[in-house]
């Protein structure tokens, strides 16, 4: 029975077959990061007549796709809306009305088909390597040069001759003979967050990367206790010091001993800041006078032992039982101190407080905001005004949306719109 590779020796092969990639000396477009958004941008200019080269510095390209919804990718969302997005003109104009319809098109001409699950939309198989694979199965039958293993160090804009931009590359093999440099027509930008690293020089600007849809840490309380317990709630922000809610949503939340996670609370770390308040409204689906009714029917003010166990998680509401009668809570400009034990209970219950720290285990960060402005590009072809060679694409660029497939949806339209953009310019 043939024996599964061990993790050193997969490493090994990618190695080797990446050595054994032999690269042109120029090309039409350069696709720097062979993500998401840099195949399909490659896929594009070689479907477009462009002969491609991809670099990308891990020993594979679309190693990042298989991790992409725990392994299931969501790949887009029925619902596309600019408005999830931080810049939703610029996102709006690059994408078009037709933005679904392209990019499902796209993956079902690719082979790929797909299951909806409340308008998240994954491959059929719910396994994150269909995307991957149909996408690398797709760049090479348009005859694209994958050449991973190697990163780009540095862009530069010779200007002479017919291969007017010039890459320089490391390996992460040894080949002395190999060159280092390699030149085009166009350059495709797709490194996602470490897009900086090679384009200083240029004059770019770029705005500071930040890590968001990660967990949140929060100011210590004696909430930490609830580290690994779920609720499902609607959870509120106000920025410090407001009382208005300035966003609110509802889904699953985990409490951490260092704060709060979850899908909801990813969302939320796109918009929360130091100092801010989030509270949790444990029961969404219930009016505070129907709490009241539940806790204390015969309005003595105070409650019995697990009165709210019929409607919280028995754990969560007897730790909030206790807070309840200590009076605890965090400082909350817009509510008067609760007189009564019930009215302490209901309170917490329908907005339990966090006070945010910022973001926690940046590790577990799916996007970072920042990268290149987007008012330095024309959204029609998504190539830089003061560098008409130079397109963009991806988290390269100043561009991140909400989780449920919104990110990747931005990565592989924007892709075919910069790929197809550069194939023309470098064959014009
Ligand atoms: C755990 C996790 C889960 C996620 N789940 C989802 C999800 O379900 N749905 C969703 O919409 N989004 C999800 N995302 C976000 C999504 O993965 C990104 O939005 C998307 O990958 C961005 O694509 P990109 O091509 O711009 O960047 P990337 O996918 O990061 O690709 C950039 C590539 O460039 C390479 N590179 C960088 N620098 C260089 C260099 N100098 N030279 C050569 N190559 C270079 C990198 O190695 C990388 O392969 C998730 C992210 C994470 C981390």
């Amino acid at each position: 029975m043939a024996r599964r590779e061990t993790r050193t020796q997969e490493r090994q092969r990618q190695l080797s077959e990446a050595a054994s990639v032999r690269l042109p000396k120029d090309c039409d477009v350069i696709v720097v990061g062979g993500g998401a958004s840099g195949l399909v941008a490659a896929i594009a200019a070689a479907e477009a007549g462009a002969s491609v080269v991809v670099f990308e510095s891990e020993a594979e390209c679309g190693r990042r796709i298989l991790a992409t919804g725990n392994g299931r990718c969501n790949f887009a969302n029925e619902r596309l809306d600019p408005t999830r997005y931080n810049d939703p003109a610029f996102v709006g104009a690059v994408c078009g009305p037709t933005w679904l319809e392209d990019v499902l098109s796209f993956f079902h001409d690719s082979g790929m088909r797909w299951c909806s699950e409340e308008g998240l939309l994954y491959p059929l198989s719910l396994q994150a390597a269909s995307v991957r694979n149909v996408l690398l199965a797709r760049a090479r039958a348009a005859g694209v040069v994958l050449a991973p293993a190697r990163s780009v160090v540095h862009v530069s804009h010779p200007k002479d001759g017919p291969h007017p931009v010039e890459v320089s590359f490391s390996a992460l093999f040894e080949d002395d003979e190999a060159p280092s440099t390699c030149r085009s027509r166009a350059l495709v930008m797709a490194a996602g967050g470490k897009t900086a690293l090679s384009l200083e020089g240029l004059g770019i600007r770029t705005s500071p990367r930040v890590p968001v849809l990660c967990p949140l840490a929060c100011d210590e309380s004696p909430l930490r206790v609830l580290d690994g317990r779920k609720v499902v709630a609607r959870v509120k922000l106000f920025k410090d010091g407001q009382s208005e809610c300035c966003w609110s949503d509802r889904g699953g939340v985990l409490f951490r001993d260092y704060g709060i996670s979850g899908i909801v609370v990813f969302d939320l770390s796109r918009r929360a800041e130091k100092g801010d308040l989030v509270e949790l409204d444990l029961v969404p689906d219930l009016p505070e006078a129907e709490i009241l009714q539940i806790v204390d029917p015969s309005q003595s003010g105070s409650f019995v032992p697990g009165a709210l166990d019929g409607v919280i998680d028995p754990t969560v509401a007897e730790v909030i039982e206790r807070l309840a009668r200590e009076r605890w809570q965090l400082p909350q400009a817009r509510r008067t101190m609760p007189k009564t034990d019930t009215e302490a209970l209901v309170l917490l219950a329908k907005a339990l407080p966090f006070r945010v720290v910022g973001p926690a285990d940046v590790r577990q960060s799916q996007v970072t905001r920042g990268g290149i402005t987007t008012d330095q590009l024309d959204p029609r072809t998504l190539s830089l005004r003061d560098h008409p060679w130079l397109f963009a694409c991806g988290e390269a660029l100043d561009v991140d949306a909400d989780c449920g497939g919104f990110n990747l949806a931005w990565a592989w339209k924007s892709g075919m719109v910069a790929g197809a953009a550069a194939a023309r310019s470098a064959l014009s």
